[in-house]
C-alpha cells in the first residue's frame, strides 16, 4: 500500500488522472512499495511571481511554475506552457507524463514541465518578451543544460525559446544554447524540430494504419488544435495522401468532407491568428468535431477532451493522442471495450517532439549540426523502436496500449531509482 504523506499542493483533476494512470501501471507490474511513491511524485517544484511592465505603464504580476518530476535519470526535460488555465497540478501532471515519455523513448532525461497563468494573445510583443525573460531569470538557478532543459508547449514558440536562451546566456556570461530546445535555427535550433511532434504523430498514425491494412492515402483525418502539433500533423498526414476533413482551434472548427485546403488554412491563420471565419468549409463545434466519422482522430490541443460522454460516440479507427492527456480515465475504460479503435497513447504518439529536442541538445553540446534528413531518419528509427517495444509489451501481458507504454516508461524510471539507492 502507498505510504506517501503528501499535501494537496498538486490537487486537480488532471493530476489525479495522471496518478490513476500511474497506480494502474504500478499495480500491473507489481512495483514494490519501497520505490512506488518515489517514482510517482514530483521531485521538486518552484513557483515564481513575474512582474511585467505593461505598455500603459502599469505593472501586472503573473504566476509561473516549474515542476521537475524526475531528475534521477538525467537532466529533466519538458515544455513551458503559457495559458490562462495553467495550474500547478496541471504542470505536475504534464511533468509526470514527460518522465514516462522520455523513459519510453530511451532518452537520458527525467521529466519536467513549466507554465505561466497568462493568455499570451492579450500581451503585446514587448510584454511577451518581458514575461518570457523574467520567467527565465527567476528560474536561472533551477535550470541548465545538465539540470533541466525547457522547450515550447501550448502558447510558447521558437521566438520565446530564443529570448529565454538569451536571458540564461547573459546570466552565465557565455552562449549556452543547450539550456533550451525548440529554438530558432539561427540560435542553434535543430533542423526538423518545428515539425517534429506533428511529423511523429503522422508517422505513427500511418504505421498503425498499415498494421490495420488501411492505406493512409485513402484515410480521412480530423484534427483538434491547429497550433504547432495540429498543423504539422495535418501537413505530414496530407503529404502521405490522407484527406484532412476537419480542423479546429479554440475559436471552433471547420469541416469539409471533400478535404480542407491546408495551404489556404495555414495562410489564413498566419494572417488572422485564428481559424474563425475561415471559409474553407462549414463551421463545426470542437465537441461535434470529435464525433465525426473519420479514419484517424487526432486531439492536438488540451487535456481531458475525450470523456465518458463522448468516448462511446467516436467514429474513428485510430485515436492518435497528439495532445498530452486528452483522454480521461473513464473514457479509457470505454475505449478499452471498443476494439475497433486503436489508441496511440500520448507518451508514445507525441514523443517526436522530445526526441528531436534531444537531438537539438546533443547538437548544441557538441557544436556539430545535422541535416534535416539525418534528423528525420533518426527520429523515425527511434519511433519505430518505441512502437515495437510498446506493441511487444501489449502482446506479452495482454495490456491495452496505454498500459503497455506506461508500464515500460515507469519500470525504467523505477529501476534507475532503485539502482541509485536512497540517500540517507
Ligand atoms: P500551440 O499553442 O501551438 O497550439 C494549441 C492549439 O490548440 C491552438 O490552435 C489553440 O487555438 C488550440 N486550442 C486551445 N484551446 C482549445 C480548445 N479548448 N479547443 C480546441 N482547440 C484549442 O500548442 P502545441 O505546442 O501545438 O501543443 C498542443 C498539444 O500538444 C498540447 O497538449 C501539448 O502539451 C502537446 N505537445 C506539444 C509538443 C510540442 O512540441 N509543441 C510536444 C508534445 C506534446
Amino acid at each position: 500500500m502507498s505510504k506517501a504523506i503528501v499535501s494537496s499542493l498538486y490537487d486537480s483533476d488532471v493530476f489525479k488522472m495522471a496518478c490513476r494512470q500511474f497506480d494502474q501501471a504500478a499495480d500491473a507490474i507489481n512495483l514494490p512499495d519501497a520505490i512506488r511513491d518515489r517514482t510517482k511524485y514530483p521531485r521538486r517544484c518552484l513557483a515564481v511571481s513575474i512582474p511585467v511592465r505593461r505598455i500603459d505603464g502599469s505593472v501586472t504580476v503573473f504566476e509561473g511554475y516549474r515542476v521537475q518530476h524526475n531528475i534521477s535519470t538525467g537532466p529533466s526535460k519538458g515544455g513551458i506552457r503559457f495559458h490562462q488555465d495553467v495550474t500547478l497540478g496541471e504542470v505536475a501532471a504534464l511533468a509526470m507524463w514527460m518522465s514516462w515519455k522520455c523513459s519510453l523513448a530511451g532518452l537520458p532525461y527525467g521529466g519536467a514541465k513549466g507554465g505561466v497563468i497568462v493568455n499570451p494573445s492579450k500581451l503585446s510583443e514587448s510584454e511577451l518578451e518581458h514575461l518570457s525573460r523574467r520567467y527565465m531569470q527567476e528560474m536561472v538557478n533551477f535550470l541548465g543544460p545538465q539540470t533541466d532543459v525547457p522547450a515550447p508547449d501550448v502558447g510558447t514558440n521558437e521566438k520565446i525559446m530564443g529570448w529565454m536562451m538569451d536571458t540564461y546566456s547573459t546570466h552565465v556570461g557565455y552562449l549556452s544554447p543547450a539550456v533550451v530546445t525548440g529554438k530558432p535555427i539561427a540560435l542553434g535550433g535543430s533542423q526538423g524540430r518545428r515539425e517534429a511532434t506533428g511529423a511523429g504523430v503522422a508517422y505513427l498514425t500511418k504505421k498503425y494504419l498499415e498494421d490495420m491494412k488501411l492505406p493512409v492515402n485513402k484515410a480521412t483525418a480530423v484534427i483538434q488544435g491547429f497550433g504547432n502539433v495540429g498543423s504539422e500533423t495535418a501537413i505530414a498526414l496530407s503529404n502521405y495522401g490522407a484527406k484532412i476533413i476537419a480542423i479546429s482551434d479554440y475559436t471552433g472548427g471547420i469541416y469539409n468532407p471533400k478535404g480542407i485546403n491546408l495551404k489556404k488554412a495555414l495562410e489564413y491563420v498566419k494572417y488572422a491568428k485564428v481559424l474563425k471565419d475561415f471559409d474553407g468549409g462549414e463551421p463545426i463545434s470542437n465537441e461535434a468535431l470529435l464525433e465525426l466519422k473519420c479514419t484517424a482522430l487526432i486531439p492536438a490541443a488540451l487535456e481531458r477532451v475525450i470523456t465518458d460522454k463522448n468516448a462511446g460516440k467516436l467514429k474513428c479507427r485510430v485515436l492518435a493522442e497528439g495532445a498530452n492527456g486528452p483522454t480521461t480515465n473513464a473514457a479509457d475504460r470505454i475505449l478499452e471495450q471498443r476494439e475497433e479503435i486503436e489508441l496511440i497513447p500520448d507518451v508514445l504518439c507525441n514523443s517526436g517532439g522530445v526526441i528531436v529536442s534531444y537531438f537539438e541538445w546533443l547538437q548544441n553540446l557538441s557544436s556539430f549540426y545535422w541535416t534535416r534528413d539525418e534528423v528525420l531518419t533518426k527520429l523515425y528509427g527511434m519511433l519505430d523502436k518505441a512502437k515495437d517495444s510498446v506493441d511487444a509489451q501489449k502482446r506479452k501481458f495482454k495490456f491495452n496500449r496505454r498500459l503497455a507504454a506506461l508500464t515500460l516508461g515507469i519500470a525504467r524510471v523505477a529501476e534507475a531509482k532503485a539502482s541509485r539507492g536512497l540517500f540517507p
